[in-house]
């Protein structure tokens, strides 16, 4: 790993072809793979990792809006991308940039046969939604028939795929409830193929689906937190690598004597004599306030250093009482040790919040 003089995301272009690997591997043969690269691949820059994850050969990306989509496309995107969550709104620059929506509702999917109808077009690829137990976003079973025939009726769409998400795959006590939306699934799409005579691409399996429940794997499968190398279920997750890791630098040490306060609302007193280290990241760089007075802490020469005070927008303050360091030394926020997990927890927050807050400003370095 290299040394900083700045906030960085280092980012392991190795670990990420190491967990793509890792997950085909687990896969049949034939299984077809989405990378969801939604949310600035979940920080990590859609537009490099995108590129490097077409060249070993994802079958798909997915995105959550029409947008990020765009992004992917002037990135030079051959792939097809599938759009998670599109507005109707933005469906003429959709079909401009060739994606490929997610229809979910009566509303979409008749403006989108509308605008498809008006220009013209000949099976443009969708991809039906069915919610089969998450209540967020899908058709619903009572709806399938309906859906199924108003679709395979007009010419200008073709079903792509039909897919579903799972609420809890990683919990092995709610297996009970992921084997209902595994079945409701199946009945749905059985269906399809009766009304409509040909069989889609079926997908309802995220990262925890494909590590935990192998029956819900279908053609294909859609993985975004695997990818990056984090996951929900600590024994499942040991042969992926954490992708990122977020370092900076010691900007300055002060010493605080007994009764002095730090940072705003002063809600930090040294109890003795502190000596502090100010680091250039904070709130507007992705760090909230919940990881302040104490929560979080980061690593300085192989020690932990507790975040003292409030977090402010580009300033975190840590105690290094204990730590032997000066300016200019690196600090590793999150990484191999502590992880995106370890340090989202102290916030009580979940890895995928943690990782997809790091703002844009923060510099992304690939290695
Ligand atoms: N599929 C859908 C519909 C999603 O919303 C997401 C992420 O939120 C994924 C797949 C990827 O999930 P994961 O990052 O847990 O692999």
């Amino acid at each position: 790993m290299s040394k900083v003089a700045e906030t960085v995301l280092e980012i392991d272009l190795g670990a990420l072809r190491h967990n793509y690997e890792y997950l085909k591997s687990t896969l049949h043969p034939g299984t077809k793979f989405v990378a969801v690269v939604k949310a600035f691949a979940y920080g990590h820059d859609a537009t490099k990792i995108a590129p490097f994850l077409e060249k070993l050969g994802v079958d798909y990306f997915a995105v959550a809006y029409t947008s990020e989509g765009i992004e992917l496309r002037e990135a030079g995107i051959q792939t097809p991308v599938l759009v998670l969550h599109p507005q109707s709104v933005h469906f003429d620059s959709l079909i401009d940039h060739s994606l490929e929506p997610c229809i979910y509702s009566d509303h979409i999917m008749s403006r989108f046969l509308e605008i498809t109808n008006a220009r013209g077009l000949r099976d443009y690829p969708i991809h039906l939604k069915f919610n089969t137990g998450l209540n967020r976003l899908g058709f619903g079973e009572d709806e399938a028939e309906k859906v199924f025939t108003v679709i395979s009726g007009k010419h200008s769409v073709k079903v792509a795929s039909i897919f579903s998400h799972l609420a809890a795959p990683e919990d092995p006590d709610e297996d009970r409830f992921t084997r209902s939306q595994i079945n409701a699934f199946r009945r749905m799409t059985e269906m399809f193929e009766n009304i409509a005579g040909y069989r889609p691409l079926l997908h309802q399996s995220n990262t925890s689906g494909i590590l935990c429940h192998p029956e819900a794997q279908f053609d294909m499968v859609r993985s975004g937190i695997g990818l990056y190398g984090y996951g929900n279920d600590e024994t499942k997750n040991r042969h992926l690598r954490p992708i990122g890791t977020l370092k900076t630098v010691i900007s300055q040490i002060h010493r605080l004597e007994k009764g002095d306060s730090l940072g705003y609302n002063r809600a930090f007193i040294a109890e003795k004599p502190t000596l502090t280290a100010t680091l250039p990241l904070g709130h507007a760089d992705g760090i909230g306030r919940p990881y302040g007075n104490g929560k979080g802490y980061v690593r300085i020469n192989g020690k932990y250093a507790p975040i003292i005070g409030n977090v402010c927008m580009d300033m975190i303050m840590v105690d290094i009482t204990d730590i032997d360091c000066r300016e200019g030394d690196e600090v590793v926020v999150y990484g191999k040790n502590p992880s995106a997990e370890e340090f989202a927890a102290t916030a009580g927050t979940i890895s995928y919040e943690l990782i997809t807050a790091i703002s844009r400003r923060v510099k992304r370095v690939y290695i």
